[in-house]
């Protein structure tokens, strides 16, 4: 009876395509679902004739896995995950292995791992990133929870990811617990933020240059052969060329309101709770938040004056490179923050986190796939410990080749009156991060003054003093 090598349940878009990737790898996938008539709409259709099997209940779909069960969830993150949970360890023995797929934040996924951990059963929290393409023919796939698991898992996880380079999968275990959770959502913020810069260059050149669609459409096309090869850059060249059926270019067309779903806010809450300067997802988020006011935005354009419109008189190809600097530095800058909340995340849940192999995990599969994190990889081969990868020897010569370019294009926008949030709030960090010594003292001495909070001086440091800096009483 014991027939298939692993089981999944929730057959929406994620699901379906994760199983068929599975089948395609030679591992034979046990499918169910909630609303169980989409099991055989599923067998007759999208999986027929492959090696699927399918069950019409929890019981029915145990019994056909061989032993340890490996159970995959891809249902609606939250409450769907926790019921399913609680039907399924009745049914399942010690050693038996559930994963969460889906986008699960990273306390619930802890909370998950020790409670089944108690009962014997072996939780993995996994990261599935690609959307339905990256499913169906490799995806990203970041691992985390109990890690006596990851010898069950591997051989299924590392074959149906992604590969780049020499067929490295873009998949390994990431660490204890929430880990692999964690990861996936500082992933999407780092997502949220190289949007936004892509879309801060396109506004640069639509609004400073004067630039056409598919002028820009080339020069993205062009950018795409540089550092800043990656998926998003690619699409983005796509999206400007795009034609609506009228035959005009469909991108001025769409309403400017950007969505989100949440974990870019996730992202920017941690690095608020964790106390990590995040400060270029921060932004991005709040540039979507910004962006969704389009009614108010409306109002105010009709009020609120900028700088009076100037024609732009320099070098055009020259400003086009300052911006593709600015763009690049920038993301080295969101790169540095992230590994930045990584690491400190790492430190307050005791997690031993393999950097490089979450440069790697990223670097195919997922919607931030770019050449730049093998980049990143390389750095944390280089050197395991690296604090912070503007210490990198390679990153630390691209921000500087790209410093003055960086500065150009901020200072040309910001006369212009064009919002960047992330190219400058990058160039704030990393003009903050490079100072010995910022005007922080003033703040402490301030504190002190109204509040009595007590400062260090720079020659003694771990002394708190308390100055009566008015001499009243
Ligand atoms: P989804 O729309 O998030 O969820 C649909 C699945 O969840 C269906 O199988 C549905 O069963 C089941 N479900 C919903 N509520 C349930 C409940 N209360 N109890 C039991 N089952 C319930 O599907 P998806 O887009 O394929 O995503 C699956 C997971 O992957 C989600 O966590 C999502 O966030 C994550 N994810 C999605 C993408 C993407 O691009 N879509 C990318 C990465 C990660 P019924 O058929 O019975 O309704």
């Amino acid at each position: 009876m014991a027939q298939a090598d692993i089981a999944l349940i929730g057959l929406a878009v994620m699901g379906q395509n994760l199983i068929l990737n599975m089948n395609d790898h030679g591992f034979v996938v046990c499918a169910f679902n909630r609303t169980v008539s989409k099991v055989d709409d599923f067998l007759a259709n999208e999986a027929k004739g492959t090696k699927v099997v399918g069950a019409h209940s929890l019981e029915e779909m145990v019994a056909k896995l061989k032993k340890p069960r490996r159970v995959i969830l891809l249902v609606k993150a939250g409450q769907a995950v926790d019921d399913f949970i609680d039907k399924l360890v009745p049914l399942l023995d010690t050693g038996d292995i559930i994963i969460d797929g889906g986008n699960s934040e990273y306390r619930d996924t802890t909370r998950r791992c020790r409670a089944l951990k108690a009962k014997g059963i072996l939780f993995v929290g996994s990261g599935v990133s690609g959307g339905e393409e990256g499913a169906r023919y490799g995806p990203s796939l970041m691992p985390g929870g109990d890690k006596e698991a990851w010898p069950h898992i591997k051989t299924i996880f590392q074959g149906i990811a992604a590969k780049v380079g020499t067929g490295e999968p873009c998949c390994d275990w990431v660490g204890d617990e929430g880990a692999g959770h964690f990861v996936k959502m500082v992933h999407n913020g780092i997502e949220y933020g190289d949007m936004q810069l892509i879309c801060e260059a396109y506004h640069l050149m639509k609004d400073v240059l004067a630039m056409e669609h598919d002028e820009m459409a080339k020069v993205f096309e062009e950018w795409n052969k540089t550092e800043l090869d990656s998926f998003l850059i690619e699409i983005t060249a796509n999206i400007l060329k795009f034609r609506d059926s009228d035959g005009r270019h469909l991108l001025p067309k769409i309403r400017d309101s950007a969505g989100q779903k949440g974990t870019g806010k996730w992202t920017a809450i941690s690095a608020l709770e964790y106390g990590v300067p995040v400060t270029l997802i921060g932004e991005a988020v709040f540039a979507r938040c910004l962006s969704s006011l389009k009614d108010e935005r409306i109002q105010a354009s009709k009020k609120l004056m900028g700088p009076q419109k100037i024609q732009f008189e320099g070098d055009k190809k020259a400003f086009l490179e300052d911006i593709r600097k600015a763009l690049y530095a920038s993301k080295i800058i969101s790169y540095a923050q992230g590994f930045m909340l990584l690491r400190q995340a790492a430190t307050e849940f005791g997690w031993t986190l393999n950097y490089g192999g979450i440069a790697l995990m990223w670097r195919g599969g997922c919607i931030i796939r770019s050449v730049f994190l093998g980049k990143i990889k390389d750095a944390f081969d280089r050197n395991p410990q690296l604090q912070n990868l503007l210490l990198d020897d390679f990153f630390k010569s691209a921000v500087e080749n790209c410093q003055g370019s960086w500065r150009r294009a901020v200072s040309t926008g910001v006369q212009a009156g064009i919002p960047m949030p992330c190219f400058t709030t990058a160039l704030s960090f990393y003009d903050g991060y490079r100072h010995d010594m910022l005007p922080a003292n003033l703040i402490q001495a301030q504190r002190d003054y109204f509040g009595a909070h007590t400062y260090e001086l720079l020659a003694k440091p771990g002394q708190f003093i308390h100055t009566n800096w008015t001499g009243h009483g």
